[in-house]
């Protein structure tokens, strides 16, 4: 760790040097999912873009603890109304249980991250697992008195907080008094003193099926809370790195800092990461408005708005060309275009791993070029200018082949070793060759399986068959005592 790290903190506006709380530790926390639905693109986006941050710590040398809850209670469409619960409203459209779409959605969820190469957290807790500690917190700032009860829900006090010389409003840079000005009309006859006030704990109503006991009576914690009960929880009450989506800094974070402050009196987040969004057709993909692709829809074709599958190697270098704070627009164009550029640098990287060198000396200062390379990744995470880089390697790789260029042994097996690192370990592509292969692999020990049922089951028919028309593919089967196995010809 020899470089200097510099992030951009939304909380002061700037790029900061990067100081973590502990030498080479990082803590890092991002507003996971609410699962009640399927994540779309753009949802994937944002965890990407924290997937490629978390990796670069990890390659800067960084010990992370990467903690990604599971919102799977609390999150209302409308903080005001118990009925816009999202979980509930969704298992009476399904006629499932809260918990069976939690559930279904969560597995959806693992499954779309794992299929672009997202590296799992360390830790990712669940809302609903950390009732206790969301009931503790309230109490907490219950006797600090910065709530307050009302009708068996309790509410943070955000005109309370500001009297103490605390700034509601510090993370987003909104004013309070504006924010006042501008809902109070809306809110005659809430339960809350003011409109910004914002729920810790909601009373569940007869109807409502997601409730737990608490001093305040049956309820559900509030959403902005449950963030922060499990940060503070796995990561301490002051920790390096808060990220989430840039439509979460208010209110979500604006609260989460609020909460923070007044309960420990100390501010949770020294950097606050923000990721921009995805647009297609200009408009920000959502799934309110209609204006969104699922991830499997663009990996697998079936959707109107594409012209062809793209893998999700080639979503994940699309994602990765464009910096974390810009908004990027998908488009069928740009995808072709990504997927040019990604087939180039896997055709780079196949040469660089059979390449051998027979030159006394190198027509390219690999140490410089990493040297730019790590200034890219440590500016910000800047992973558009470092893919920027890469493709200079890649023009000097194509150059070499053609005996234009060359390098030494030594040098060929850094440019090789630093290539591959960039590729694979930091931005988090895959080779799609190879993962064709494993595809390969994995269809046919599902027909190896079935054969081998068939066999059990005395249908030789059958098991003749698909022994015959893999060998017509020119796949030959072998049984032998451990099991069956193939060969390719
Ligand atoms: P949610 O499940 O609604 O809490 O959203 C999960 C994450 O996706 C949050 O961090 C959001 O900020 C993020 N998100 C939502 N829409 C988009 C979008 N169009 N582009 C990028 N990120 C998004
Ligand atoms: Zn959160």
């Amino acid at each position: 760790m020899n470089r200097e790290l510099r992030i951009y903190n939304s909380l002061s506006g700037e790029k900061e040097i990067f100081t973590p709380l502990h030498e080479h530790n990082v803590g890092m926390y991002v507003c996971g999912p609410t699962v009640y639905s399927n994540v779309h693109l753009g949802n994937v986006r944002t965890f990407m873009s924290f997937d490629f941050i978390y990796r670069a710590l990890n390659y800067l040398g960084y010990k992370v603890r990467y903690v990604r809850n599971i919102t799977d209670a609390g999150h209302l469409t409308d903080d005001g109304d118990v009925d816009n619960d999202r979980f509930v409203k969704q298992s009476r459209l399904e006629k499932l249980e809260p918990m069976e779409i939690v559930q279904k959605y969560t597995v959806d969820f693992h499954k779309v991250l794992d299929t672009f190469n997202l590296l799992p957290p360390t830790i990712e807790p669940t809302a609903t697992g950390h009732i206790l500690e969301q009931i503790e917190l309230t109490q907490k700032l219950l006797d600090k008195g910065f709530a307050y009860v009302s009708n068996g829900s309790v509410y943070f006090d955000v005109l309370e907080y500001n009297s103490r010389g605390l700034n509601y409003g510090e993370l987003s840079k909104r004013n309070i008094e504006e924010l006042f000005a501008n809902t109070r009309d809306l809110d005659g006859q809430n339960e809350k003193k003011n409109p910004q006030d914002f729920a810790l704990w909601k009373a569940a109503s007869p109807a409502h099926i997601m409730r737990w006991n608490s001093p305040w009576g049956e309820g559900f914690p509030g959403w902005h809370l449950e963030c922060t009960a499990m940060s503070t929880k796995y990561l301490g009450e002051r920790f390096d790195i808060h990220g989430g989506g840039m439509d979460l800094k208010f209110p979500h974070h604006e609260c989460e800092v609020a909460q923070g402050k007044a309960c420990n009196g100390v501010a949770p987040v020294n950097y606050w990461l923000h990721a921009n969004m995805l647009t297609m057709n200009a408009q920000r993909m959502s799934k309110s408005t209609g204006n969104y692709i699922l991830p499997m829809e663009l990996v697998s074709g079936n959707n109107d708005f594409f012209e062809k599958p793209f893998h999700p190697s080639i979503v994940r270098f699309n994602f990765m060309q464009a910096h974390y704070r810009s908004v990027l627009d998908i488009s069928n164009e740009a995808m072709v275009a990504s997927e040019k550029g990604f087939s180039r640098l896997m055709e780079a990287l196949s040469v660089l791993s059979t390449h051998v060198s027979v030159d006394e000396h190198s027509t390219f200062d690999v140490n410089q070029w990493k040297d730019k390379c790590m200034e890219a990744l440590t500016d910000d995470f800047n992973s558009p200018i470092l893919i920027a880089h890469l493709f200079e390697a890649v023009n000097f790789i194509f150059r070499m082949r053609e005996g234009k260029e060359s390098l030494t042994t030594a040098d060929l097996g850094n440019l090789k070793s630093l290539m591959n690192g960039f590729v694979y370990e930091v931005l988090g592509l895959q080779n799609i060759e190879q993962s064709n292969n494993d595809k390969l692999d994995e269809t046919l020990q599902v027909l190896i399986d079935l054969r081998t049922q068939a066999k059990k089951a005395k249908n030789f028919e059958l098991s003749d068959q698909i022994r015959d028309r893999l060998l017509e593919k020119g796949i030959q089967l072998k049984d032998g005592r451990e099991g069956t196995t193939y060969t390719l010809s």
